[in-house]
């Protein structure tokens, strides 16, 4: 089949790489190759990395930057550590690059739906822009702005969180390598900006990069349609990204492998697949939606409150960390009134 994937990101890359063997593939991606960006704050789980990398010939190790110990959650009376099981930082451009170099791609190029006329399946890989698919009718999204920061002598020496009010988002410090670090801020509310640079002026860097976009937190559910007309989603343009952590790196790979398979089993089974496989996130989504709107009821909503927490408790590899119940408790307590603010 001639297939044409939208989008060289880690979604559009991925399942381009599994597939190059078998099918006539071709990326078309919008950023030129020299400046290639990989926007994000590059943070994952090495043990379902290391499972998903092997597939397609690549080592996870070797791109690891930093391995995590412990995680520190900050609240707006004290702290709490995570202890972490896999959770990392790794050098998610070089991985991109590395998967570009044996795929047929073309760079400067900005999709546009009529121009990939000729090929059998086209994928829209394109993440928040969701260049070639209708637009969701009640998308759902969190602002976010990230600094990469060089210090002289680091705050931290491992992975920092500070959730912000409502749960509408959070500030993380993930360590990256030679003193580097990734420090942003996502907020449904919008005080993203602020926040950091409450963050910086407090612990000041020198701050080398600066790149913001929203992520879609919108479940699979919601970003219908996933496939019409030849045109297929795939990645954070059909909502694969975690609503609570906002993770959208090995969701959006899992969907190229799902993506994968359909190709041999059928693709009109391919919208189904993913709403199976991604129905926990409606759940969570509908739990981050109703603390948002200060809806949230514990009496009422407790099934959904634990939605995350299951969800991630049976996977902590996965996550890459220990989850336990007291720990969302106290953050689900302390910052779904709105108690405290955005004050670091
Ligand atoms: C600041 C920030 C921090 C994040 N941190 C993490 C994290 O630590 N861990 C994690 O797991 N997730 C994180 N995420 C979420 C994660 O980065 C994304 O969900 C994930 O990268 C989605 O992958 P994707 O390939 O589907 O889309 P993208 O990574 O967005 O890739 C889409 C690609 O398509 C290209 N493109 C767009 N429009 C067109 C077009 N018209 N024509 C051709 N190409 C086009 C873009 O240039 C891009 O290369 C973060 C997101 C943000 C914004």
């Amino acid at each position: 089949m001639k297939i044409a994937v939208a989008g060289g990101g880690v979604s559009g890359s991925f399942f381009a790489s599994l597939v190059e063997n078998t099918q006539d593939v071709t990326v078309f991606e919008r950023q030129r190759e020299n400046v290639f960006r990989a926007i994000c704050a590059w943070g994952t789980s090495k043990h379902e990395m290391r499972r998903l990398a092997v597939r397609i010939g690549l080592n996870f190790d070797e791109y690891i930057l930093h391995e995590g110990r412990e995680m520190v959650v900050k609240l707006p009376d004290n702290e709490f550590s995570i202890k972490l099981k896999g959770l990392c930082t790794f050098d998610k451009k070089r991985f991109i690059l590395d998967m570009h170099k044996r795929l047929k791609i073309k760079y400067s190029f900005d999709v546009k739906k009529e121009m990939l006329n000729g090929f059998d399946i086209v994928v829209d890989a394109t993440g928040f822009h969701r260049a070639l698919l209708p637009r969701i009718a009640r998308d759902y999204y969190i602002p976010t702005v990230e600094y990469l920061v060089e210090y002289s002598s680091p705050p931290f020496d491992d992975f920092y969180l500070m959730p912000l009010t409502h749960l509408g988002g959070y500030l993380w410090y993930f360590p990256l390598s030679k003193n580097r670090a990734h420090v942003g801020v996502g907020d449904y509310f919008c005080r993203h900006r602020e926040a950091l640079d409450e963050f910086v002026r407090k612990y000041s860097g020198e701050i080398i990069d600066v790149v913001g976009r929203p992520v879609r937190i919108a479940p699979p559910h919601l970003c219908t349609p996933i496939a019409i007309d030849g045109v297929v989603g795939l990645g954070e343009s059909i909502g694969a990204v975690h609503p609570v952590i906002g993770e959208g790196i090995i969701p959006g790979m899992q969907c190229a492998e799902i993506l994968a398979e359909s190709l041999e089993a059928g693709l009109d089974q391919y919208p189904s697949k993913v709403l199976r496989h991604f129905s926990v996130f409606y759940y969570i989504f509908q739990f981050i939606k109703k603390v948002h709107n200060s809806t949230f009821s514990y009496l009422r909503d407790f099934r959904l409150l634990l939605s995350p927490f299951i969800y991630m408790k049976f996977r902590e590899d996965r996550f890459g960390m220990e989850i336990r119940l007291r720990d969302w408790l106290k953050i689900v307590t302390a910052y779904r009134r709105g108690r405290a603010s955005t004050k670091i």
